[in-house]
């Protein structure tokens, strides 16, 4: 995966990032508190408590979402993103596209769902 490749995705999670932002936000300051913390950021800061607070009303799907979302911006930064986790190898670029929060190759994820 290159750097342009990289970089389109890693516009796309932050765009799927802030779709959920906007679901649980009730006013315009806390989507600002959400918008601006960064993931994996540490200390106890004000921002933290405020972020911790309003992304525990996702809930079910959502959250879901959110911690997929969290791994797949995990795996972007340490450079294993669109690696299959099961065999290895290149997750194809249509699937990641269609699917930018996959963790395995077709075959794979049909293997772990059997
Ligand atoms: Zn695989």
């Amino acid at each position: 995966m290159n750097r342009h490749m990289m970089t389109e995705f890693a516009q796309c999670l932050r765009r799927a990032r802030a779709e959920l932002h906007r679901t649980v936000a009730q006013t315009d300051e806390e989507l600002a508190t959400l918008e601006e913390h960064q993931p994996g950021a540490s200390g106890e800061d004000v921002a933290t408590k405020v972020v911790t607070a309003v992304l525990s009303r996702l809930q079910g799907q959502g959250k879901h979402e959110l911690d997929e979302i969290d791994a797949a911006q995990t795996r972007l930064a340490a450079g294993t993103y669109g690696i299959c986790e099961g065999c290895g190898m290149p997750i194809p670029l249509t699937r990641l596209r269609a699917l930018p929060v996959a963790r395995s190759c077709m075959p794979c994820q049909l293997e772990h769902e059997r």
